[in-house]
Protein backbone atom coordinates (compact mmCIF):
# COMPACT_ATOMS: atom_id res chain seq x y z
CA UNK A 1 0.00 0.00 0.00
CA UNK A 2 1.14 3.50 -1.03
CA UNK A 3 1.85 5.78 2.24
CA UNK A 4 -0.51 8.72 2.08
CA UNK A 5 1.07 12.14 1.55
CA UNK A 6 1.28 13.90 4.83
CA UNK A 7 -0.37 11.40 6.79
CA UNK A 8 1.54 11.70 10.10
CA UNK A 9 1.02 15.39 11.99
CA UNK A 10 3.79 16.46 14.50
CA UNK A 11 3.07 20.08 16.25
CA UNK A 12 4.09 22.20 19.24
CA UNK A 13 3.52 25.14 20.56
CA UNK A 14 6.38 27.41 19.66
CA UNK A 15 7.27 31.76 19.84
CA UNK A 16 3.52 32.01 20.67
CA UNK A 17 2.55 30.07 17.92
CA UNK A 18 1.33 26.55 16.64
CA UNK A 19 4.51 24.84 15.05
CA UNK A 20 2.92 22.01 12.66
CA UNK A 21 5.14 19.33 10.35
CA UNK A 22 3.29 16.80 8.19
CA UNK A 23 5.58 14.09 6.93
CA UNK A 24 4.60 11.35 4.50
CA UNK A 25 5.88 8.29 7.47
CA UNK A 26 5.83 8.52 10.91
CA UNK A 27 9.42 9.88 11.90
CA UNK A 28 9.16 10.98 15.36
CA UNK A 29 13.06 11.57 15.63
CA UNK A 30 13.05 13.71 12.45
CA UNK A 31 10.21 15.71 14.13
CA UNK A 32 12.04 15.98 17.32
CA UNK A 33 15.00 17.59 15.26
CA UNK A 34 12.97 19.76 13.64
CA UNK A 35 11.64 21.65 16.41
CA UNK A 36 15.07 21.39 18.09
CA UNK A 37 16.34 23.64 15.04
CA UNK A 38 13.16 25.68 15.38
CA UNK A 39 13.84 26.22 19.03
CA UNK A 40 17.90 27.39 17.89
CA UNK A 41 16.89 29.27 15.45
CA UNK A 42 14.21 31.38 17.87
CA UNK A 43 16.54 31.95 20.38
CA UNK A 44 19.35 33.51 17.52
CA UNK A 45 16.32 35.73 16.31
CA UNK A 46 13.65 36.81 18.98
CA UNK A 47 13.71 40.17 20.29
CA UNK A 48 10.81 38.73 22.96
CA UNK A 49 13.97 37.69 25.29
CA UNK A 50 17.10 39.43 26.19
CA UNK A 51 19.80 37.10 24.94
CA UNK A 52 19.36 36.56 21.25
CA UNK A 53 21.94 37.05 19.21
CA UNK A 54 19.45 40.12 17.52
CA UNK A 55 18.82 41.33 21.11
CA UNK A 56 23.24 41.74 21.50
CA UNK A 57 22.96 43.71 18.62
CA UNK A 58 20.27 45.56 19.64
CA UNK A 59 21.49 46.23 23.39
CA UNK A 60 24.63 47.52 21.91
CA UNK A 61 22.88 50.39 19.82
CA UNK A 62 24.92 53.81 19.59
CA UNK A 63 27.91 51.93 21.28
CA UNK A 64 29.38 49.21 19.16
CA UNK A 65 29.23 46.80 15.95
CA UNK A 66 28.24 43.17 17.53
CA UNK A 67 29.71 40.17 15.65
CA UNK A 68 26.53 37.88 14.46
CA UNK A 69 26.79 34.16 13.07
CA UNK A 70 26.83 33.84 9.48
CA UNK A 71 23.29 33.01 8.69
CA UNK A 72 21.84 35.66 11.45
CA UNK A 73 24.15 38.41 9.46
CA UNK A 74 22.90 37.21 6.00
CA UNK A 75 19.69 37.42 6.63
CA UNK A 76 20.20 40.58 8.26
CA UNK A 77 21.55 41.61 5.20
CA UNK A 78 19.00 40.80 3.02
CA UNK A 79 15.97 43.12 4.85
CA UNK A 80 18.53 46.00 5.43
CA UNK A 81 18.68 45.57 1.21
CA UNK A 82 14.87 45.53 1.14
CA UNK A 83 14.34 48.25 3.86
CA UNK A 84 16.24 50.56 1.32
CA UNK A 85 13.70 50.09 -1.67
CA UNK A 86 11.40 52.39 -0.02
CA UNK A 87 8.36 50.33 0.73
CA UNK A 88 6.68 49.39 3.56
CA UNK A 89 8.99 46.91 5.07
CA UNK A 90 11.68 48.15 7.35
CA UNK A 91 14.23 45.85 9.47
CA UNK A 92 14.72 48.82 11.49
CA UNK A 93 11.25 49.22 13.15
CA UNK A 94 11.58 47.81 16.32
CA UNK A 95 11.57 50.75 18.17
CA UNK A 96 7.60 51.34 17.11
CA UNK A 97 7.29 47.95 17.15
CA UNK A 98 8.20 48.00 21.15
CA UNK A 99 6.42 51.48 21.73
CA UNK A 100 3.24 49.84 20.56
CA UNK A 101 3.42 46.49 22.06
CA UNK A 102 0.37 45.56 19.73
CA UNK A 103 -0.54 41.95 19.61
CA UNK A 104 1.44 41.68 23.35
CA UNK A 105 -0.19 42.77 27.33
CA UNK A 106 0.19 46.69 27.59
CA UNK A 107 -0.67 47.65 24.15
CA UNK A 108 -1.75 51.39 23.74
CA UNK A 109 -1.93 54.18 21.18
CA UNK A 110 1.36 56.34 21.97
CA UNK A 111 1.07 60.26 22.27
CA UNK A 112 1.54 61.17 18.46
CA UNK A 113 5.09 63.31 20.04
CA UNK A 114 6.60 59.63 21.24
CA UNK A 115 6.03 58.27 17.69
CA UNK A 116 7.09 61.71 16.15
CA UNK A 117 10.62 61.12 18.43
CA UNK A 118 11.14 57.42 17.98
CA UNK A 119 10.62 57.65 13.59
CA UNK A 120 14.01 59.09 13.10
CA UNK A 121 15.58 55.91 15.05
CA UNK A 122 14.08 53.39 12.33
CA UNK A 123 16.22 55.15 9.50
CA UNK A 124 17.73 51.32 7.59
CA UNK A 125 20.54 53.40 6.39
CA UNK A 126 21.71 53.56 10.61
CA UNK A 127 22.23 50.12 10.22
CA UNK A 128 25.96 49.91 9.74
CA UNK A 129 27.03 45.99 8.61
CA UNK A 130 30.64 44.50 7.67
CA UNK A 131 30.78 41.71 5.62
CA UNK A 132 34.25 40.67 6.65
CA UNK A 133 33.63 41.51 10.39
CA UNK A 134 30.38 39.56 10.45
CA UNK A 135 28.99 42.76 12.91
CA UNK A 136 26.01 44.91 12.57
CA UNK A 137 26.24 48.11 14.21
CA UNK A 138 23.29 50.41 15.04
CA UNK A 139 25.03 53.75 14.78
CA UNK A 140 22.19 55.68 17.06
CA UNK A 141 21.37 55.13 20.55
CA UNK A 142 17.54 53.52 20.68
CA UNK A 143 17.83 51.39 17.25
CA UNK A 144 16.64 48.03 17.14
CA UNK A 145 16.03 45.65 14.19
CA UNK A 146 12.73 43.30 14.52
CA UNK A 147 12.81 40.26 12.76
CA UNK A 148 9.20 39.70 13.26
CA UNK A 149 8.18 40.13 9.92
CA UNK A 150 10.56 37.61 8.53
CA UNK A 151 11.86 34.94 11.14
CA UNK A 152 9.18 32.64 10.37
CA UNK A 153 9.61 32.40 6.66
CA UNK A 154 13.31 32.35 7.34
CA UNK A 155 12.96 28.97 9.63
CA UNK A 156 10.52 27.40 7.25
CA UNK A 157 13.15 27.35 4.39
CA UNK A 158 15.65 26.29 6.79
CA UNK A 159 13.75 23.24 7.79
CA UNK A 160 12.78 22.45 4.55
CA UNK A 161 16.59 22.60 3.14
CA UNK A 162 17.14 20.37 5.90
CA UNK A 163 14.51 17.36 5.44
CA UNK A 164 15.52 17.59 1.98
CA UNK A 165 19.22 16.83 3.41
CA UNK A 166 17.73 14.03 5.20
CA UNK A 167 16.04 13.14 1.78
CA UNK A 168 12.85 14.12 2.86
CA UNK A 169 10.44 14.44 -0.42
CA UNK A 170 7.03 15.13 0.97
CA UNK A 171 6.49 18.01 3.93
CA UNK A 172 4.92 20.42 5.04
CA UNK A 173 5.45 23.09 7.88
CA UNK A 174 3.59 25.41 9.05
CA UNK A 175 5.04 28.25 11.76
CA UNK A 176 1.79 29.99 12.90
CA UNK A 177 0.34 30.26 9.22
CA UNK A 178 3.62 30.56 7.39
CA UNK A 179 3.76 27.72 5.11
CA UNK A 180 6.22 25.76 2.83
CA UNK A 181 5.75 22.70 1.23
CA UNK A 182 7.75 20.16 -0.68
CA UNK A 183 6.50 17.35 -2.56
CA UNK A 184 7.78 14.95 -5.81
CA UNK A 185 6.90 16.56 -9.00
CA UNK A 186 3.82 15.47 -10.00
CA UNK A 187 2.37 14.68 -7.17
CA UNK A 188 -0.88 15.95 -6.13
CA UNK A 189 0.74 18.39 -3.46
CA UNK A 190 -1.17 20.47 -0.44
CA UNK A 191 -3.99 21.77 0.01
CA UNK A 192 -3.54 25.41 2.30
CA UNK A 193 -6.78 27.38 3.77
CA UNK A 194 -6.83 30.65 3.39
CA UNK A 195 -9.07 32.71 6.01
CA UNK A 196 -12.07 34.59 6.19
CA UNK A 197 -10.60 38.13 7.71
CA UNK A 198 -11.49 38.21 11.93
CA UNK A 199 -13.11 34.36 11.67
CA UNK A 200 -11.07 32.66 12.99
CA UNK A 201 -8.95 30.08 11.39
CA UNK A 202 -11.60 27.42 10.63
CA UNK A 203 -13.46 29.46 8.68
CA UNK A 204 -12.27 29.61 4.88
CA UNK A 205 -12.08 31.77 2.12
CA UNK A 206 -10.92 28.87 -0.29
CA UNK A 207 -7.79 26.30 -0.71
CA UNK A 208 -4.60 27.40 -2.46
CA UNK A 209 -3.10 23.66 -3.91
CA UNK A 210 0.56 23.96 -4.83
CA UNK A 211 2.73 20.68 -5.02
CA UNK A 212 5.89 22.84 -3.73
CA UNK A 213 6.87 26.39 -2.75
CA UNK A 214 5.33 28.75 0.53
CA UNK A 215 2.18 30.36 1.59
CA UNK A 216 2.55 33.37 3.93
CA UNK A 217 -0.24 35.73 4.77
CA UNK A 218 0.04 39.32 6.45
CA UNK A 219 -2.90 40.76 7.59
CA UNK A 220 -4.46 42.82 10.00
CA UNK A 221 -6.79 40.41 11.86
CA UNK A 222 -3.47 38.20 13.13
CA UNK A 223 -2.33 40.77 15.76
CA UNK A 224 -4.50 43.92 16.69
CA UNK A 225 -6.17 45.66 19.41
CA UNK A 226 -9.28 48.05 19.27
CA UNK A 227 -8.96 51.39 21.30
CA UNK A 228 -11.94 54.02 21.14
CA UNK A 229 -13.41 51.51 18.43
CA UNK A 230 -10.11 52.18 15.95
CA UNK A 231 -8.46 49.02 15.17
CA UNK A 232 -4.70 49.13 15.50
CA UNK A 233 -2.93 45.98 13.99
CA UNK A 234 0.90 44.92 14.07
CA UNK A 235 2.42 45.83 10.47
CA UNK A 236 3.45 49.07 10.82
CA UNK A 237 3.91 51.68 8.58
CA UNK A 238 7.84 53.12 8.79
CA UNK A 239 6.82 56.60 7.29
CA UNK A 240 4.03 57.63 9.42
CA UNK A 241 4.60 54.95 12.37
CA UNK A 242 1.34 54.27 12.64
CA UNK A 243 -0.60 50.73 11.26
CA UNK A 244 -0.84 50.84 7.74
CA UNK A 245 -3.87 52.03 6.55
CA UNK A 246 -5.28 51.18 3.31
CA UNK A 247 -7.50 49.49 1.28
CA UNK A 248 -6.62 45.85 2.07
CA UNK A 249 -7.20 43.19 5.06
CA UNK A 250 -4.75 40.92 4.46
CA UNK A 251 -2.07 39.70 1.28
CA UNK A 252 -1.38 36.00 0.78
CA UNK A 253 2.44 35.58 -0.71
CA UNK A 254 2.47 32.61 -3.18
CA UNK A 255 6.45 32.08 -3.70
CA UNK A 256 8.65 29.43 -4.06
CA UNK A 257 10.65 30.30 -0.90
CA UNK A 258 8.89 31.40 2.46
CA UNK A 259 11.82 34.41 2.99
CA UNK A 260 10.33 36.19 -0.19
CA UNK A 261 6.59 35.51 0.86
CA UNK A 262 7.51 37.04 4.18
CA UNK A 263 9.14 40.06 2.41
CA UNK A 264 6.79 40.63 0.00
CA UNK A 265 3.65 40.16 1.91
CA UNK A 266 4.54 43.01 4.06
CA UNK A 267 5.63 44.76 0.45
CA UNK A 268 2.79 44.58 -1.08
CA UNK A 269 0.60 45.18 1.73
CA UNK A 270 2.03 48.73 1.86
CA UNK A 271 1.80 49.27 -2.04
CA UNK A 272 -2.12 48.24 -1.68
CA UNK A 273 -4.28 46.74 -4.09
CA UNK A 274 -3.42 48.59 -7.09
CA UNK A 275 -0.16 48.93 -6.81
CA UNK A 276 0.47 45.85 -6.07
CA UNK A 277 -0.95 44.22 -8.72
CA UNK A 278 1.25 46.41 -11.18
CA UNK A 279 4.25 45.11 -9.38
CA UNK A 280 3.21 41.62 -9.53
CA UNK A 281 2.61 41.74 -13.71
CA UNK A 282 6.54 42.16 -13.27
CA UNK A 283 7.41 39.17 -11.31
CA UNK A 284 7.43 35.93 -12.17
CA UNK A 285 8.02 33.64 -8.97
CA UNK A 286 6.09 36.03 -6.90
CA UNK A 287 1.84 35.73 -6.61
CA UNK A 288 -0.62 36.84 -4.36
CA UNK A 289 -3.99 36.78 -3.16
CA UNK A 290 -5.37 40.07 -1.85
CA UNK A 291 -8.41 40.78 0.21
CA UNK A 292 -9.60 43.72 0.52
CA UNK A 293 -11.57 45.74 2.99
CA UNK A 294 -15.00 46.17 0.68
CA UNK A 295 -14.93 42.71 0.59
CA UNK A 296 -13.36 41.48 -2.90
CA UNK A 297 -10.80 38.83 -3.13
CA UNK A 298 -8.01 39.12 -6.14
CA UNK A 299 -6.05 36.61 -7.39
CA UNK A 300 -4.40 38.00 -10.38
CA UNK A 301 -2.61 35.43 -11.78
CA UNK A 302 -2.34 31.56 -10.40
CA UNK A 303 1.01 29.94 -11.89
CA UNK A 304 2.17 28.11 -9.15
CA UNK A 305 -0.89 27.36 -7.79
CA UNK A 306 -4.68 26.62 -8.04
CA UNK A 307 -7.06 28.58 -5.73
CA UNK A 308 -10.37 27.19 -5.19
CA UNK A 309 -13.02 29.23 -3.25
CA UNK A 310 -15.62 27.94 -0.37
CA UNK A 311 -16.64 31.23 0.85
CA UNK A 312 -20.17 30.81 -0.60
CA UNK A 313 -20.50 29.09 2.32
CA UNK A 314 -20.01 32.16 4.93
CA UNK A 315 -22.91 34.33 4.26
CA UNK A 316 -21.31 37.28 5.93
CA UNK A 317 -18.67 37.36 2.74
CA UNK A 318 -21.40 36.93 0.21
CA UNK A 319 -20.28 40.26 -1.57
CA UNK A 320 -16.91 38.71 -2.54
P1 LIG B 1 3.03 37.49 11.60
O1 LIG B 1 4.22 37.34 12.48
O2 LIG B 1 1.74 37.61 12.35
O3 LIG B 1 2.97 36.48 10.50
P2 LIG B 1 4.05 39.53 9.79
O4 LIG B 1 4.94 38.56 9.12
O5 LIG B 1 3.12 40.31 8.94
O6 LIG B 1 3.15 38.88 10.90
O7 LIG B 1 4.98 40.52 10.61
C1 LIG B 1 4.49 41.42 11.55
C2 LIG B 1 5.58 41.73 12.55
O8 LIG B 1 6.67 42.36 11.88
C3 LIG B 1 5.16 42.71 13.61
O9 LIG B 1 4.61 42.07 14.73
C4 LIG B 1 6.46 43.42 13.94
O10 LIG B 1 7.26 42.63 14.81
C5 LIG B 1 7.14 43.49 12.60
N1 LIG B 1 6.79 44.68 11.79
C6 LIG B 1 5.75 45.54 11.93
N2 LIG B 1 5.76 46.48 10.97
C7 LIG B 1 6.84 46.20 10.18
C8 LIG B 1 7.40 46.81 9.04
N3 LIG B 1 6.86 47.90 8.48
N4 LIG B 1 8.53 46.26 8.50
C9 LIG B 1 9.09 45.16 9.04
N5 LIG B 1 8.61 44.55 10.14
C10 LIG B 1 7.50 45.04 10.69
MG1 LIG C 1 5.78 38.55 7.27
Amino acid sequence: MPEIPGRYHYSAVMMGTRVELQLAAHQPDLARQVFHRIKQMEDLLTVNRPDSALMSVNRAAGSHPVVVPPQVFALLWRAREVSFSGGCFNLAIGPLVRRWKIGFSGDSVPPAADIAELLPLTDPHAIRMDPQAGSVFLTRPGMSVDAGAIAKGYMADQICDFLQEQAVDHALINLGGNIRAISPPGSDGWSVGLQVPFAGPEALLGSIRLSQGSVVTSGVYERYFVHQGIHYHHILDPRSGYPLDNDLLSVTVISPYSIDGEIYSTQLYGMGLEKGCEWLATQTDIEAIFVTRDGHLICPSQRQFRFQTTYSKYPGLSSL
